[in-house]
């Protein structure tokens, strides 16, 4: 008797973790990414001031306008970036390409770069100049730890997901959004984690990110490496490229320009 009851409890609790496994497999990716999506409170609205900065004299110059040397495809770091180089001095995404990264790797640094959403952009939400800088490349795809690169002058989507954020974890302090057809700037410091042989981690990521010169994120301490789907979380590597995202979304492409680091 008491053996049909455990049986029965059992069988009671397995169709209940099923139902709840099945519950979840119904849901779409982009149900599952909502679930970390935060909508308020949304960051006050700052205008920037207009300024370019030209790289210092020991800035390691990772792209000037002339060409791709410093830049690998993130599918196949062995061949050179094939991205657009503009007339103006710009490069542009080639979304068929996919990422883009240096072909050199950073560990701790300063980072200095120009971006500009096409002033005839059309879509909305994550859909619109969607591209991102990637701190660290940890592997190929978007691995790694993005600062986002969006349209959001007044286009609205989840506040962790705007420009400025780190993406998924962290919104921008405010909106310091320049409007689309205007150059844009991120300087940027960043620290990165530091891990223990046995791969625990021994001292989290920091960013401090300024976009057009307003500070943005203050020292945030990074959860870990950026996650569309679940929580982020951290995995040891060591001294990684930098990476830029060519997003698969359908917008116009974005343009990059005066990018530099400073090995710190
Ligand atoms: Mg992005």
């Amino acid at each position: 008797m008491k053996k049909k009851m455990f049986v029965s409890i059992a069988s009671f609790f397995c169709v209940g973790l099923l139902a709840a496994q099945e519950k979840q497999s119904t849901e779409t990716p982009e149900q599952q990414a909502a679930k970390t999506e935060v909508w308020s409170p949304v960051p006050k609205k700052v205008d920037a001031a207009v300024k370019t900065s030209e790289p210092p004299a020991d800035a390691y110059v990772l792209f000037n306008g002339k060409s791709l040397n410093e830049w690998v495809l993130t599918s196949h770091p062995d061949q050179m970036a094939t991205w657009i180089i503009n007339k103006d001095g710009s490069m542009m995404v080639n979304k068929n390409a996919g990422n883009i990264q240096t072909k050199k790797s950073f560990t701790d640094y300063q980072l200095h770069l120009e971006f500009k959403i096409p002033a005839t952009i059309t879509g909305e939400g994550q859909a619109r100049g969607n591209s991102g800088l990637f701190l660290a490349s940890t592997g190929s795809g978007d691995a790694g730890y993005e600062i986002q690169i969006l349209d959001n002058y007044t286009n609205k989507t989840y506040v962790n997901g705007q420009c400025g954020s780190v993406y998924k974890q962290f919104p921008p302090l405010v909106n310091a959004c320049r409007k689309a057809g205007e150059w844009q700037s991120y300087d940027i410091i960043w620290t990165a984690p530091r891990f223990n042989e046995d791969g625990s981690l021994k001292s989290p990521a920091r960013v401090t990110v300024f976009q057009n010169g307003i500070l943005v994120q203050n020292n945030t301490e990074l959860k870990g490496e950026t996650r569309w789907i679940g929580t982020p979380e951290y995995h040891k590597h060591g001294a990684c490229p930098i990476k830029l995202q060519a997003h698969g979304d359908k917008s116009e492409p974005i343009s990059f320009r005066n990018i530099w680091v400073r090995e710190l």
